[in-house]
């Protein structure tokens, strides 16, 4: 029998990715490449659509190229894209109107700040700022020539050469102005931030035949789009988080620690909010999500300013030494996430003095991760109903031996890394491959599911941790109301 190919497409904020998988779910042929971020001022974060379309369009290429197939061999395609970046252009032209506005960029920062610091508000509140800010956008608007569209409505209106305006439920939801519960755009959050009903994309299911296909001037053939949803559904699909209670924990850009609440949107007091998961048919599932905005983000700067030439390299450096120096770090380029929800926190060091090495450094960088962490556990803990055994881990700073095995220390959790650890890209593979018929079921993929290595809780660890962390804890308040 012929082998079926998934083509899969992960665009998140550090990395973009194009993997081909088998029927087997085994990953044939991958190419990767750097999101290009710009940061026109302090806050600003935003990517240049032009440039994002080029480096899409080449890692297909270069894909298929480390595969040796052709595009005509791919069954289907499944998208999974970074959530709350949106981007808003002309019906008439397809021209954009400005960059693409990021989930972490902090320019409606204020207004967040008037809305209790809410996760779920950010883009309705970008959004509104572009409304206001941007005149081009605004006469569009009042002409009925505006197009609002997260990340994944603009790449599937680009894909399928300007034939779909559409949003799957879950990338939907993270806008804030769709409304989990009776699972339609919010009509009052609409009308209270003045967004334009016509300007919003219909609202679909996660996978199925809606999405239609690629435009053959792209890739020379036009390969079936099958699914498209957003990064952390696509991850929970790759670690099988199929249960109510089924957690993951992802540690890319950002961090993002999810836990499969079945048919209820759920949310927590510190600062865990509900998101939809999926919808396929009448298989609805919500999702509780708590996340903390920098993780690789500051991988990536240590790694620019010279901390270690390869982030790869940063866990050996951490471990040359026996601690910190009493040298502290706080993560906070975009604020901090729960329990402290703190958008106006400054990032820095301290504690620094004449006997701190760049070890030391890097030491505290890679701890105060694992801190941000273990905290956003430690809330879903107290907070929630459902008992966690293990962490199921993925995302590109989950490579790091000293960061995973610290993260197990202090929550006192098995920790599982896969061996791959592109689990968005491979739930795209999942989901995309049920509708195909590749797999009948669920729980077939959970049976493909392995663990590559496991960190083991070591008690001891955590005992010494409990006074580096308080100190650490006393640090982050000098650092907080910083950017009033
Ligand atoms: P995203 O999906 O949000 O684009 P990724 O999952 O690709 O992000 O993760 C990218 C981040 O992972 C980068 O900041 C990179 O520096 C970091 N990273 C990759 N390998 C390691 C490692 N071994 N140790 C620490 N960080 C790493």
């Amino acid at each position: 029998m012929e082998e079926k190919y998934i083509l899969s497409l992960d665009i998140g904020t550090t990395t973009i990715r194009s993997f081909i998988y088998n029927s087997r779910g085994e990953s044939v042929g991958k190419s990767s490449d750097q999101t290009i971020l710009h940061y026109p001022q302090h806050g600003f974060v935003e990517i240049d659509p032009d440039e994002l379309w080029d480096s899409i369009v080449h890692i297909v290429e270069k894909a298929l190229q480390d595969a040796g197939l052709s595009a005509g061999q791919m069954t289907a395609l499944g998208i999974s894209t970074q959530r709350s970046t949106f981007i808003t252009w002309s019906r008439l032209t397809g021209k954009p109107f400005h960059r693409f506005i990021t989930w972490n960029d902090l320019r409606a920062d204020k207004l967040v700040k008037n809305w209790n610091d809410s996760f779920t508000w950010k883009t309705t509140l970008r959004f509104s700022w572009a409304l206001q800010n941007i005149t081009a956008l605004r006469n569009a608007v009042e002409a009925n020539d505006a197009m609002f569209g997260t990340l994944d409505t603009w790449l599937l209106y680009k894909l399928t050469g300007r034939k779909v305006h559409i949003t799957d439920v879950s990338s939907a939801s993270a806008t804030g102005f769709f409304d989990p519960f009776v699972m339609q755009w919010a009509t009052w959050a609409m009308s209270f931030f003045s967004i334009p009903i016509s300007s919003l994309p219909t609202v679909v299911d996660t996978a199925g035949d809606h999405f239609t296909s690629t435009d053959p001037s792209i890739w020379g053939v036009s390969i079936p789009i099958r699914s498209s949803m957003a990064d952390q559904t696509a991850s929970m699909w790759g670690s099988c988080c199929f249960e109510p209670g089924d957690t993951k924990l992802t540690m890319g850009t950002g961090t993002f620690f999810n836990i499969n609440t079945g048919t209820s949107p759920e949310a927590s007091i510190s600062g865990f909010y509900p998101v939809v998961g999926w919808r396929v048919k009448d298989d609805l599932v919500y999702v509780m999500e708590g996340s903390n905005n920098d993780t690789g983000s500051i991988i990536t700067w240590a790694q620019s300013v010279g901390l270690f030439d390869k982030p790869a390299d940063s866990a050996d450096i951490a471990m040359s030494v026996k601690d910190s120096d009493g040298v502290y770090f706080i993560p906070a380029f975009s604020g901090l996430g729960p329990p402290y929800n703190d958008t106006t926190a400054a990032s820095g060091f301290l504690g620094v003095k004449a006997s701190t090495t760049k070890a030391h450094l890097v030491r505290a960088v890679l701890e105060s991760i694992a801190f941000r962490t273990a905290q956003i556990c430690e809330c879903a803990r107290a907070e929630t109903k459902y008992q966690f055994h293990h962490i199921r881990l993925d995302g590109g700073v989950s490579n790091n031996d000293f960061v995973a095995q610290l993260v197990a220390d202090l929550t006192g959790l098995r920790v599982e890394r896969p061996h791959q650890v592109e689990m968005s890209s491979l739930g795209c593979a999942y989901i995309t491959g049920l509708q195909l018929g590749l797999w009948k079921t669920k729980k077939e993929l959970q049976s493909l599911r392995k663990v590559g290595r496991a960190f083991t809780p070591r008690p001891a660890v955590r005992n010494t941790y409990t006074r580096v962390m308080a100190r650490w804890e006393e640090a982050v308040k000098r650092f907080s109301d910083w950017y009033v």
